[in-house]
């Protein structure tokens, strides 16, 4: 059997010059290899008693559903600014490649919520903290942070020392 691994593609300069990008696509579009992945992101969490799976736009999107759905948990996504029609909090954070800013709809969680949060890939944990730090701002409990994908060498762990990390590729 193939390694889940070996169905990530890795295009090199994009979407600038020095980034390897870990393209899942190749990933997602293969029905066994999509299961696994899910499968495998399931059952590491399945025991946290989750209420609530975030997402982190995009790709964090493919995920996070599937998993809320298995889990028996509500979904909630974490924008990009000015998409989210309802009244937000933001955190700004730093990319592998910039700087940006993400929102949450400040009704998404209760105080208290069981939070996962999923995201198809962790590099520099700059992104991850950012949500963190709204899941905790609107009084949630982050019972743990997911991954498919970890770039180990980028240290994001470090980061995110005081939470659970789970990611099932690691390079
Ligand atoms: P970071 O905040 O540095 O942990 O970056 C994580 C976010 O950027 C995730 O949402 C990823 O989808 C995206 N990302 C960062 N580096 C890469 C990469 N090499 N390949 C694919 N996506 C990446």
């Amino acid at each position: 059997m193939k390694k889940l691994e070996e169905y990530i593609r890795d295009v090199p300069d994009f979407p600038k010059k020095g980034i390897v990008f870990k393209d899942i696509t190749t990933l997602l579009k293969d029905k066994d290899a999509l299961k696994r992945a899910v499968d495998e992101m399931y059952e590491i969490v399945k025991d946290l008693e989750i209420d609530k799976v975030i997402g982190v736009e995009s790709r964090g999107f493919i995920f996070s559903p599937l998993l809320a759905y298995k889990l028996n948990a509500g979904f909630v996504p974490v924008r990009k600014p000015g998409k989210l029609p309802a009244e937000v909090i933001s955190e700004e954070y730093e990319l592998e490649y910039g700087t940006d800013k993400l929102e949450i709809h400040k009704d998404a969680i209760n105080e208290g919520d069981k939070v996962l949060i999923v995201d198809d890939l962790i590099a520099t944990g700059g992104t991850a903290k950012a949500v963190c730090r709204m899941v905790e701002r609107l009084g949630g409990e982050i019972v743990g942070l997911e991954f498919l994908i970890e770039l180990t060498f980028l240290k994001g762990r470090e980061k995110l020392k005081e939470y659970n990390v789970f990611s099932i590729i690691k390079y």
